[in-house]
């Protein structure tokens, strides 16, 4: 059983809403956008919210949402709506099925042959308002015409301007207190029962393979006194002794204070990705003392080609770091790369790995190696940019035997997986693939 659960007095009135993560529970259950919604759903009056996994709950209300925060999960959205009972074909059900999270926003339309609409971009003040019609809507005919002019809401077929919505005040926007976890967790939860603490939202950096520059390129913060207040809360109500910390950069102006006070509260902490143009001594520290025994460096490809992917720092600045941790006493540091990059050469490949063995010998603890294929996605700089098999296979073999040749252990490069995923997030319909570039099967 899981805990904290928000228990609400039954009413045979209300109505109820599925929130619905469409992958495993263990992963899942550390997403804040399904935990959003489950807290702003029951904290209004006459709604229940119940959360479902691919391997936990079921399906049962009349409106269900689900979240997409990665392409390959679609297929579980089909499956999940079979398994109960529900019709794909939207004309057939009566039930209302919709979706958002990060997939949602930036194409919309890849499942849109399924869903009745997509809620864009935040969904704090636009939830509310979907359901209040819901509530005095005397049809799904009725309810759909009058959400579809709702600013971040796409109903398909209805919305001719689908716009983005963006919430007006984050400060004081509603936060999901509420974290419930089941009692025993077992080794695949990697961050245990851990508070999560969202501290900003949005990104001023512009990496040219992410979407949130375009979907929202502006940072708000939540102020200092808002963040203990949440912290104090949030421990004692799901009595937590851990915290993440969730931030797209985590340059939050006062980050320090933030992770003294969490030593302060004795609770340890992890902190997301960090951006090397931000790192310095004491961030660094703190972010040790908080229990941290690796980091997260992205440097993506050798010096030459950096600034083309929308990153600006040095070879020298990445060994700066490198040193920094070591003296800190980090125990490993792992490291994304990028292959199938526009331009990337063979030469930049064996760039890329001399740069990788530089980085392992330069430190004591364990170095890791993360390389993935680009996948060019909608709302990205690099949207409209082929997955080029061919040239990527090449680079991934020609990547693994001088990574081999230098004794520098990386895992397999999945091509097939990341081309699947490019298929997934650039289609206009996922049943009917119309883009011309999906049958690039080079
Ligand atoms: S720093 Fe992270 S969130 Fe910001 S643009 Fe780069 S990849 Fe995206």
């Amino acid at each position: 059983m899981e805990f904290p659960l928000i228990e609400k007095k039954w009413n045979k009135n209300n109505h109820s809403m599925d929130i619905v993560y469409p992958n495993k529970y263990y992963g899942g259950v550390y997403c804040l956008g399904p935990l959003i919604v489950y807290n702003i759903v029951n904290s209004m009056e006459n709604w229940n919210c119940n959360r479902v996994f691919l391997d936990k709950g079921s399906i049962s209300s009349k409106l269900i949402g689900f979240t997409l925060q990665y392409e390959l999960d679609y297929y579980n959205v089909l499956k999940m709506l079979k398994n109960a009972g529900i019709p794909a074909d939207k004309s057939m059900r009566k039930e209302i099925v919709f979706a958002g999270g990060p997939c949602i926003s930036t194409n919309p339309y890849t499942l849109s042959d399924y869903f009745d609409f997509a809620m864009l971009g935040d969904v704090e003040e636009t939830l509310p308002q979907v359901l209040r019609i819901f509530e005095s809507s005397k049809s799904k005919e009725d309810f759909l015409k009058n959400i579809a002019d709702i600013k971040g809401v796409f109903v398909y077929g209805i919305t001719s301007n689908p716009d983005y919505a963006r919430v007006t005040d984050f400060n004081n926007a509603p936060y999901p207190l509420y974290q419930p976890f089941e009692q025993e967790l077992d080794g695949n939860f990697v961050f245990g029962k851990t508070f999560m603490l969202e501290v900003e939202r949005g990104c001023i950096f512009k990496c040219r393979f992410c979407s949130l520059p375009q979907l929202s390129n502006t940072t708000g913060f939540r102020s200092m006194e808002k963040i203990k207040e949440i912290i104090d809360t949030g421990l004692e109500l799901n009595n937590r002794n851990h915290v993440s910390i969730y931030a797209p950069s985590f340059i939050h102006p006062e980050r320090n204070k933030i992770m003294k006070y969490l030593l302060e509260k004795k609770v340890t902490f992890t902190v997301p990705a960090i951006k090397i143009e931000r790192i310095d001594y004491e961030f660094l520290s703190l972010v040790k003392a908080g229990g941290t025994r690796s980091i997260t460096l992205a440097p993506e490809c050798n010096e030459e080609l950096r600034s083309s992917v929308g990153k600006y720092y040095s070879d020298e600045k990445l060994f700066e770091i490198v040193k920094m941790a070591e003296d800190i006493g980090f125990e490993g540091i792992k490291y994304y790369f990028l292959i199938g990059l526009p331009q990337q050469t063979d030469n930049d490949i064996e760039k890329m790995a001399t740069l990788a063995l530089s980085l392992k010998s330069k430190f004591k603890g364990k170095t890791y190696f993360s390389i993935n294929p680009l996948v060019a996605k909608s709302r990205t700089s690099f949207e409209g940019i082929q997955f080029d098999r061919k040239i990527i296979n090449h680079q991934a073999k020609l990547l693994t035997s001088l990574m081999k040749k230098n004794k520098v252990k990386i895992k397999p490069i999945n091509v097939s997986t990341s081309f699947t995923e490019w298929k997934l997030s650039n289609a206009l319909s996922f049943s009917k693939p119309r883009a011309d570039h999906l049958h690039n099967d080079a």
